[in-house]
């Protein structure tokens, strides 16, 4: 669901006031600027943030986001939901990082691939970790009334079955209570290949919130252009 102006302004058409309604959204309201003008632009925001949206749909199909920042330098991107609220109704992602915030596109454009060794596992393809014992549930009830499991028969005779139909299995190791283990866990970061890619990530725009537009979720070209596009490697989504 990509959301713009004619959605916009059919989702207004549809309710009673025509210039001014909830959208069922997290207490997020949509309300056009100018409520007697059938062009106006139309906002997506909170009431209690005074006017200020956080985006504006055009009727040329462009859109406007901006994260203003409070007189006392609080930017009201440092909020999930403003983040979420600008990625879900511009389509484009909200980044933050070190109280920096970035956008990224779909689709952005990757930097080259950059193959090395695993810094997880020491290139080694094996981490430590918790070896756990697993619970079955494959017991069935048979003719004599007692619980069996078939996949495993060694259960029986170890009183282990339950009337529920569950046993637990000892580990590979034999134990039935869980473990540490050193240097035996395939590596979740490299899937045990010791390499890992660590370049091909998508390329980001730093953004300091103020009003930019936006064609598609994309930011237009001249704008883009006086952004710091950048491969920010430790950037992630930062809940709260
Ligand atoms: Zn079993
Ligand atoms: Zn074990
Ligand atoms: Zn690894």
């Amino acid at each position: 669901m990509f959301y713009d102006w004619d959605w916009a302004d059919r989702f207004l058409k549809g309710g009673r006031k025509k210039y001014e309604r909830p959208l069922y959204d997290r207490g997020l309201r949509i309300w056009k600027t100018n409520k007697w003008d059938a062009d106006s632009d139309i906002n997506v925001g909170y009431t209690w943030n005074g006017t200020t949206p956080y985006v504006t749909y055009h009727k040329d199909g462009t859109t406007t986001i901006q994260g203003f920042t409070y007189a006392h330098g609080w930017s009201a991107l440092r909020g999930y939901s403003t983040r979420f609220t600008i990625q879900r109704y511009a389509g484009i992602t909200v980044l933050q990082r070190n109280f920096k915030f970035y956008l990224q596109e779909d689709d952005a454009p990757l930097s080259p691939p950059k193959i090395q060794g695993c810094r997880t596992c020491a290139q080694s393809g094996l981490v430590d970790g918790w070896c756990w014992s697993r619970t079955c549930y494959d017991g069935k009830l048979n003719a004599d009334g007692k619980m069996y499991c078939d996949t495993h028969p060694e259960a029986n005779y170890i009183g282990q079955l339950h009337q529920y139909r569950w046993h637990s299995v000892p580990c590979p190791h034999g134990l039935s209570d869980g473990h540490p283990v050193t240097k035996e866990l395939v590596c979740s970061t490299c899937k045990g290949s010791k390499k890992y890619d660590y370049g091909s990530k998508p390329e980001r725009m730093l953004w300091n919130g103020s009003p930019l537009r936006l064609r598609d979720g994309k930011v237009i070209k001249s704008a883009a252009s006086q952004l710091e596009r950048m491969i920010a490697d430790n950037v992630e989504f930062v809940i709260g």
